[in-house]
């Protein structure tokens, strides 16, 4: 399994600095290690101090067992069924820390489908692991570092640290088994070259390429959630043309993709307006669900709007936009919330673009009526609505 050699990387030889940690997830690596057990900043955290970015959070990984983590820690909850992992809690903070563990052997994995008895599976399968098989079952050698508390050097067990400077996104393990193991891991791998401006290394991308439409195997709320993590740090646009280089975008999105592919439909807006919203979020605006949806839905809307018109009818935009949105929530059995705020921020495009004065009063007490303006604006930016259509509402 170790075909990599590990790499330690002493405290002076790394920029990991314990003050860029989080103090609370500090105090957890510091307890656990007194109690004489192995602690280590892991995944993502380690990855982004060793680029200079702020971590979103702080992950553990421990020898520790849950039961003995437990009683480390009053503010501690086990949770999961599977993998017993512990979540510790700081107000509203929760520092998760797991026990390390091992991929379960394919063996095992073919057992689970056949067995009857779940718990023998179960326990098989919660077998814990060493922290060399627990940076194993890591998707990408970026996310499969370790920052060790006890010596404060970062150990690689998976070429992590060659591919940080290479700025690569590679696959631990062989691409192709891991990506239809768990078919996420292909938006993943969107995500993070994306996020960071790496590239997906060529191997792992051809296998996105050959297996990407098993994407749509993956269960359809943890695909939502995944989806919503490309907006927030306003990387949405590089996300989107990443899904759509590697074949996954007609997957996830047919309708944006099928409106680039219309007669008449600039190929374009869905760019644009991604562009528009990344530009906003990355000045502070948080991109809610509904306007991430409605943004991205931006143009396949106008393009079945003008559509509409195209065919003799006055489009009916609450009709149309339901139809679109409603599409996308069934997929991935979003909240309702969600998709009638979207439904409601489309819809309102046209009153605000071409307002009628007798409704004039009833748009701007909309509750999506200020979001619903933003996404005019992004429009605008976009060529998918006059410049500053949204202005005349603003005075
Ligand atoms: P972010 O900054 O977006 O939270 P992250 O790297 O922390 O990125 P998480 O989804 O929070 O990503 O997962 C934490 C860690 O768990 C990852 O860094 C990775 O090591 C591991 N991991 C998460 N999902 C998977 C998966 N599907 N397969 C294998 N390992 C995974
Ligand atoms: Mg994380």
């Amino acid at each position: 399994m170790a075909e990599e050699e590990t790499v330690v990387r002493a405290r002076s030889e790394h920029t990991i600095s314990r003050r860029n940690i989080d103090p609370d997830a500090l105090r957890v690596l510091y307890r656990l290690n007194r109690a004489g057990h192995t602690a280590y900043l892991v995944g993502g955290g380690v990855r982004d101090l060793l680029l200079g970015l702020k971590p979103k959070d702080f992950d553990i990984g421990t020898d520790a067992h849950p039961r003995q983590i437990k009683q480390l820690f009053r503010n501690c909850w086990l949770i999961g069924r599977r993998f017993r992992l512990a979540h510790i809690k700081f107000g509203d903070k929760v520092i998760e820390t797991s026990t390390f563990r091992r991929e379960p052997e394919p063996i095992e994995a073919a057992d689970e489908a056949t067995a009857g008895d779940t718990d023998i599976y179960q326990h098989r399968n919660n077998t814990f692991g060493t922290p060399q098989e627990d940076a194993h079952r890591r998707d990408f050698t970026v996310n499969g570092l370790f920052y060790d508390i006890r010596t404060f050097s970062v150990i690689d067990y998976v070429g992590g640290l060659r591919d940080l400077d290479a700025r690569l996104i590679r696959c631990i393990g062989d691409p192709g088994v891991r990506f239809r193991e768990d078919p996420v891991r292909m938006l993943r791998a969107v995500r993070f070259a994306a996020r960071l401006g790496f590239t997906i290394e060529p191997q792992a991308f051809e296998a996105i390429r050959r297996h990407h439409a098993e994407i749509q195997r993956a269960a359809p709320p943890r695909l939502y959630e995944d989806i919503l993590r490309l907006f927030p740090r306003g990387t949405a646009e590089a996300s989107f043309r990443l899904l759509a280089d590697c074949g996954m975008l007609a997957d996830l999105f047919p309708e944006v993709a099928d409106a680039a592919i219309q007669d008449g439909a600039d190929a374009y807006a869905t760019w644009r307006s991604l562009a528009a919203l990344d530009r906003r979020v990355r000045e502070g605006l948080e991109a809610t669900p509904a306007l991430a949806l409605a943004t991205l839905l931006l143009a396949p809307f106008h393009w079945c709007v003008a559509h509409s018109r195209r065919t003799g009818h006055d489009p009916l935009h609450v009709v149309l936009a339901r139809a679109l949105v409603g599409g996308v929530a069934q997929r991935y059995r979003m909240p309702k919330r969600v998709a009638y705020e979207a439904v409601d921020l489309l819809s309102l495009q046209h009153r605000i673009e071409a307002p009628r004065e007798s409704s004039m009063r009833r748009t701007a007490s909309h509750p999506a009526f200020a979001s619903a303006l933003t996404l005019c604006d992004i429009a605008s930016e976009a060529g998918l609505a006059a410049p500053e259509a949204a202005a005349p509402w603003r005075d």
